[in-house]
């Protein structure tokens, strides 16, 4: 690398040019204030004396550094003065004496927050950490990034700039920065639609992680180079000639693909280099077309074109009719030319390509060059609006924040259709539930399920591109807790939690009561310390969490005792006597809960009260059910009395048998399996789940349908609190069409 020579005289003449230069490029993206270019002059005044005397790794005068990423912000990504402002001071508050207090008395509020999120991320990142901690530091990140979105543009100018200048850095350092841009910085180029700063980043990366790959195809691409002025003469000219002659206004634009997504395509879609389809492309711009003739207008220049160069059928795509979810339209195709190389052409108006090249970001930058006109919605700053709710409410651990972060980054749509035609754009695995609240939040409040083309699914059922959803709702049916499970946008997911959280709120009084009784039963006092004691015994987040479980009894007045160490072994069954006539009682048979016999003292406190009591897991007991006791390894195993373990157990050991009861009112919920077979069909599933979930008190846990010519065998997992809800559930799935048989497992 040649040495850098230092010569002051020059560099303050270099300085100043550069600073010329963009106070006009300023000025040609839009007319300057004087207010503003004041603003940018003392901003320009403070960096230059704050850096002075400091040097970048190449031996250059720092300064050059922001003046070239404020450059970067109005040339490539076309910010304006606020912009400029904060990219000329990103680097003072971290480098220099100057403090963001002082910033924020010369240019006010804005330019400090901005500023400041900028060396955060700064801060966090020079930081080296185990992974946790490293995810954590992600998650500042993204919550400062998402206080503004400058500055995430402005960072993306930042690192642009110092990966074009790597060069002069260390090899591990360069590595760390590389893989760092990888991980974070293009994906958020991807995401805003920063397009061309994301293919230079994209390049910049890959140069530095893998250079012998990088070199081998830039070879590749070079060597073709004779074909870029064959085309030019066999394609371009021809439509030129064709436009012309149908007096079209337009401007054509050719690429040759980047070495990074020829890569890329070479590695993911295993073909050589001589088969990528689009090495090369032509994009067609349309330029004074209204707005509402730009469909016909892009499809008639793609007959002409299709007239002459023979398309290829597969690779025809029309995003106008359907624009992506980042806004991105153009009609696309692929051709084949005289010589014999596929083209690709990309047909669109002016405005598509502005949305093409810079989109979410070029829906920002219009709202930010008209801040009098009144648009419904800024993509830009609703994203960062949901990335911000999700990542101060989520009890996620940092790291999956951050990959549920790059998901959204990453995130393919699908495109749906209301019973009326009109079209839904989701994310792809969306499911009808996240159909149903991003219609409306009372849609999806009361959502039971839909009809998707014409057939029936479940609220988690997933969607798929050119579905049409009916969703179907019932007034009775409001959001649970598991409905968090069976959706996927942040807005089903956000206004489930709402409901939740108010729901919660409405128990706090019945909680607040059970608890002052609890309270009192274990001659506690109810007050604040011992509130905490408990909150923190139950591991609780929140006070309105901790009565809520108590008044819906997740809490038991037993867990309180074993909080405050007053707790007694507390049987959830109780022990009658020494088993010996269970089949002789006949007042018991088939009414499951007949009288109810008080437990026999004497036994309690002899034998069996101490002993611990496990369901079995042969035949799965729930309240309700007749059963039995058999003490085993010091603790008594309860056995549903019909059992074959059991009675297998009982023959050999008669003096080991309890005779068991339910402790009546004791509300219990106990895991139990149903085994059914039916004649295979759709929907036969979504039809078991509708009757599960209809019963309030069974919750199921598992299940699993499996299907093999035509016959379908399942086994349903449930936690059940009452025999008679299970025996009343196995009635109604025993009436479903094609249901052969249904039996607890
Ligand atoms: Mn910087």
């Amino acid at each position: 690398m040649a040495e850098y020579i230092i010569d002051e005289k020059r560099e303050a003449r270099e300085i100043q040019a550069k600073f010329e230069e963009l106070l006009a490029a300023c000025r040609e993206l839009k007319p300057l204030t004087s207010d503003e270019e004041a603003q940018i002059v003392r901003a320009f005044q403070i960096a230059r004396n704050a850096h002075e005397g400091t040097r970048r790794k190449s031996g250059e005068p720092y300064i050059f550094h922001p003046l070239a990423v404020a450059m970067i912000a109005v040339k490539e990504v076309g910010l304006g003065p606020i912009a400029v402002v904060c990219a000329l001071l990103h680097d003072v508050v971290e480098d220099t004496d100057i403090s963001l207090e002082e910033l924020r008395m010369l240019f006010g509020d804005r330019v400090a927050t901005i500023v400041d999120g900028v060396t955060k991320i700064d801060d966090v990142m020079v930081m080296q950490q185990t992974d946790s901690k490293q995810a954590e530091n992600y998650r500042k990140i993204l919550l400062s990034m998402c206080n503004d979105a400058y500055v995430i543009f402005l960072k993306l100018c930042d690192r642009l700039h110092n990966m074009r200048t790597l060069g002069s850095m260390r090899d591990t350092k360069k590595l760390a920065i590389a893989s760092e841009t990888q991980y974070l910085y293009i994906p958020l180029a991807h995401r805003l639609g920063l397009y061309n700063i994301k293919t230079e980043l994209e390049e910049l990366v890959m140069r530095y992680t893998n250079p012998d790959k990088y070199a081998e195809i830039a070879a590749k691409i070079a060597a073709t180079a004779g074909t870029e002025e064959r085309l030019a003469e066999c394609l371009v000219r021809p439509v030129r000639e064709l436009l012309d002659h149908h007096g079209y206004h337009y401007t054509i634009k050719t690429r040759v693909k980047s070495v990074y997504s020829c890569w890329k395509k070479i590695e993911n879609k295993h073909v050589d280099f001589e088969e990528i389809y689009d090495l090369y492309a032509m994009r067609i711009i349309l330029k004074d077309v209204p707005r509402e003739q730009e469909k016909e207008e892009c499809f008639k220049i793609y007959a002409l074109i299709s007239g002459q160069f023979p398309p290829n059928p597969t690779r025809f795509r029309d995003w106008i009719t359907r624009p992506k979810n980042n806004g991105y339209e153009s009609l696309q195709t692929t051709v084949m030319t005289p010589i014999g190389r596929w083209v690709e052409v990309q047909i669109r108006t002016e405005r598509m390509d502005t949305i093409a090249e810079k989109g979410m970001a070029a829906h920002f930058l219009y709202k930010e060059a008209h801040p009098d006109e009144q648009l419904d919605s800024n993509p830009v700053e609703e994203w960062l609006q949901q990335i911000r709710t999700s990542l101060e409410q989520s009890d996620k651990s940092a790291l999956d924040l951050v990959e549920e972060f790059k998901e959204t980054l990453y995130t393919k749509e699908i495109y749906l259709f209301t019973p009326a035609g009109k079209t839904v754009v989701l994310p792809s695995r969306s499911t009808v539930l996240d159909f149903a609240y991003a219609i409306h939040s009372a849609l999806g409040q009361h959502c039971i399920g839909a009809k998707v083309n014409a057939r029936p699914a479940a609220i988690g059922y997933r969607l798929h591109t050119g579905d049409q959803v009916q969703v179907l709702t019932s007034k009775k049916t409001l959001p649970q807790p598991e409905w968090l499970d069976q959706c996927q946008t942040p807005r089903a997911k956000e206004a489930i939690k709402d409901f939740l959280r108010q729901q919660k709120k409405e128990y706090v009084g019945e909680g607040r009561r059970k608890l002052a009784q609890y309270y009192n039963n274990l001659h506690l006092k109810d007050n604040r310390q011992n509130f905490g004691q408990l909150k923190r015994f139950l591991n609780q987040k929140s006070d309105v969490d901790l009565y809520y479980d108590i008044a819906v009894g997740t809490i038991s007045e037993h867990q309180v005792a074993e909080c405050f160490g007053k707790a007694r072994p507390a049987p959830k069954l109780f022990f009658l006597a020494p088993y010996k006539d269970l089949f002789d009682n006949k007042s018991d048979n088939g009414q499951g809960h007949g009288d109810e016999v008080s437990p026999t003292p004497f036994l309690l406190d002899h034998e069996y009260e101490d002993l611990p009591t496990e369901t079995a897991t042969c035949c799965k007991p729930v309240p309700g059910d007749q059963v039995v006791g058999i003490v085993q390894d010091g603790k008594i195993m309860v056995h549903r009395t019909g059992c074959k373990i059991a009675m297998d157990e009982m023959a050999s050991h008669e003096n080991h048998i309890v005779r068991a009861k339910w402790r009546p009112g004791e509300q219990l919920s106990l895991l139990t399996g149903i085994a059914l077979t039916a004649i295979d069909r759709k929907g036969l599933l979504q039809e078991i789940t509708g009757h599960i979930s209809d019963e309030m008190d069974l919750n199921m846990r598992a299940i699993t349908l499996e299907a093999s010519e035509g016959v379908a065998r399942g086994i349903i997992m449930l936690y059940v609190t009452d025999v008679d809800k299970l025996n009343g559930l196995i009635d109604k799935l025993k009436h479903i069409d094609g249901i052969e048989d249904v039996h607890r497992i």
